[in-house]
């Protein structure tokens, strides 16, 4: 058997308010084996958020500086900023054999389906329109007009969810959880991922 087995490269997109980073908190404490890539961004932080955790808090000209050095695995601007995933952690995490999960919104999701064959995609879903707005005003966090934006950003990534290899509803976190580690562990199981490992056995 080799002894390394590449990690996996996972993205999980869904309408902002459909519970996303729950969801991963919550699967991050269930498997290390796991990471998440921390994304740079132009928008201004918002309370509580913090430089490096939830993101690499960057001003435009810094982050077209990094577009220009080829340091991102894609990148988009979704309501006016900028947001993209810099490239040179996820070569080491998928190299040392962690599983990388890309918490990004379609445009950039899809750029990188088109670059990875290997990536596992997963489409988080929200039972309803209504239930999403209704999560987006709990949070208090944003402007009417900043939701009204995010909602109309929500129907607009809807049209993209079939070029997802997966849809998780979360209509209950842990629910939604035991999903996602249900389809990390059968991909895992995946003749291409196992090749490597089980055809060396002489
Ligand atoms: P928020 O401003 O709510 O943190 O994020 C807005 C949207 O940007 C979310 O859908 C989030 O998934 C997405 N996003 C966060 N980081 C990245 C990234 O690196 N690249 C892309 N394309 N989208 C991202």
């Amino acid at each position: 058997m080799s002894k390394n087995k590449e990690g996996m490269l996972i993205v999980l997109s869904g309408p902002s308010g459909s519970g996303k980073g729950t969801i991963i908190k919550s699967l991050l404490e269930q498997r290390k084996d796991t990471v998440l890539s921390i994304s740079m961004t132009t928008r201004d932080p918002r309370f509580g958020e913090q430089e490096g955790v939830h993101y690499f808090f960057r001003t435009r000209e810094e982050f077209e500086q990094t577009i220009a050095n080829d340091g991102f695995l894609e990148y988009a601007e979704y309501n006016g900023n900028y947001y993209g995933t810099p490239i040179a952690p996820i070569q080491r995490w998928l190299y040392e054999g962690k599983n990388v999960i890309l918490e990004i919104e379609v445009q950039g999701a899809e750029k990188v389906m088109d670059k990875r064959e290997d990536l596992v995609s997963i489409f988080l879903a929200v039972p309803s329109m209504e239930e999403l707005e209704h999560r987006l005003r709990g949070r208090g966090t944003e402007t009417d007009e900043v939701i009204e934006r995010r909602l109309a950003a929500a129907q607009q990534e809807l049209t993209r969810v079939f070029r997802y290899q997966y849809v998780v509803l979360n209509d209950e976190v842990e629910q939604a959880v035991a999903r996602i580690n249900t389809i990390i562990d059968a991909e895992n199981l995946r003749y291409s991922r196992m090749e490597n490992t089980v055809l060396e056995v002489k």
